[in-house]
């Protein structure tokens, strides 16, 4: 039978129908729960058994860390869709894009350089994590510079940089090119949100080194997967040493649940899953537009709506980020909230 599901902290009565009146409109977390429904259907041939004997080795029988089928999995996922090209190319999984981006950033900065650490850059607005792990990580082979913007592509002429280039981006939702161009340039494309359910997706994309996750593609940010497209056979090495160094692989028990949750997921070409026809970007970017609204989280704040504050994202503070991937529940009592907000202003 079909789970029990608790009701949403803003609902209450056996039906889960009664709107409980001071409720906070959580928009803060970028947890995609709209997708728990389309599982939730396809409970059965979603599901995967590991019995104790299974899947004991650290490595498959080929030696690698990563399973055939799982690789060309992934291939087919992406033929299917058409977001990504991947003959031809590389690929190297990971716990989440969360340690595929580190293990990108280190495998295109230089160990040898013995001038300048590599430039790690990216344009406001930004996914925050570029700068904080780049920052946590300390490295003498690269550093975060801040905003592409304050480059000129004269500068880029001197000393290296690494860009990363979020298409769609994570707060504002824009499709985005890379900004600086030349030799000493590498790129990073985080590809996190190319998916049909949150953008039009024109063509494959066709990148030096892209990266997906799991996490945005079918809701399963828990499951800690993510994986990177690559085209040059050096850099690929140095991402492989990275990760046989940090973790030796991904466990096995989530390459068998993956390559489950990826077979339902493109049934029937992925109609069901994306949902075709209705891109809606993952997140809100709201601006605050009131000369006296300088903080826009906390006048959000004080109508109960929590959101992500502009400032992480290299942005002011007259802007924030709502999540509007979470349940519809979580959606509708936003869109409430906000309405009571727009018609109290008014
Ligand atoms: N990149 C972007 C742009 C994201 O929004 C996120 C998740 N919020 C990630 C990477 C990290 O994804 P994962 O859950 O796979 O670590």
């Amino acid at each position: 039978g079909k789970p029990v599901c608790e009701c949403n902290t803003c609902y209450a009565g056996p039906h889960c129908s009664v709107l409980l009146p001071g409720c906070i409109a959580d928009a803060d977390s970028g947890d995609p729960m709209f997708l728990e429904p389309f599982w939730l259907k396809h409970a059965a041939s979603s599901t995967i058994m590991v019995p104790g004997w299974h899947r004991m080795n650290y490595e498959f029988n080929d030696g690698s860390l990563l399973s055939k089928q799982l690789e060309s999995q992934i291939r087919t996922l992406h033929a299917v869709v058409g977001n990504a090209v991947t003959d031809g190319r590389y690929i190297v999984i990971g716990g989440g894009a969360t340690q595929l981006l580190h293990a990108a950033v280190h495998s295109l900065s230089d160990a040898n350089n013995r001038f300048s650490p590599a430039r790690v850059v990216a344009s406001t607005p930004y996914y925050p994590v570029y700068r904080e792990q780049t920052e946590f990580f300390n490295s003498k082979d690269y550093k975060f510079e801040g905003d592409t913007s304050l480059y000129s592509n004269k500068s880029v002429s001197q000393g290296k940089f690494i860009e990363l280039v979020t298409s769609p981006n994570n707060p504002d939702g824009k499709l985005k090119k890379a900004v600086l161009q030349g030799p000493s340039v590498k790129t990073i494309h985080d590809l996190a949100y190319y998916w049909p359910h949150y953008t039009p997706v024109p063509t494959p994309a066709d990148e030096d080194l892209m990266i997906f996750t799991l996490s945005k593609l079918t809701g399963h940010g828990g499951s800690r997967f993510g994986w990177t497209i690559v085209k040059d056979e050096a850099v690929y090495q140095r991402i492989l040493t990275y990760m046989s160094l940090i973790t030796y692989g991904v466990p096995r028990e989530t390459q068998l649940r993956v390559l489950k949750l990826l077979k339902v997921a493109i049934e029937e070409q992925g109609k069901e899953m994306f949902n075709f026809g209705e891109p809606t970007p993952a997140f809100a970017w709201l601006k605050c537009e009131r000369e006296e609204d300088k903080d826009c989280n906390a006048v959000l704040h004080s109508m109960n709506i929590t959101g992500r504050h502009g400032s992480l994202f290299g942005a002011e503070s007259r802007y924030v980020r709502l999540s509007l991937v979470k349940s519809e529940d979580d959606f509708d009592w936003l869109l409430k909230r906000m309405k009571m907000l727009v018609s109290q202003e008014n």
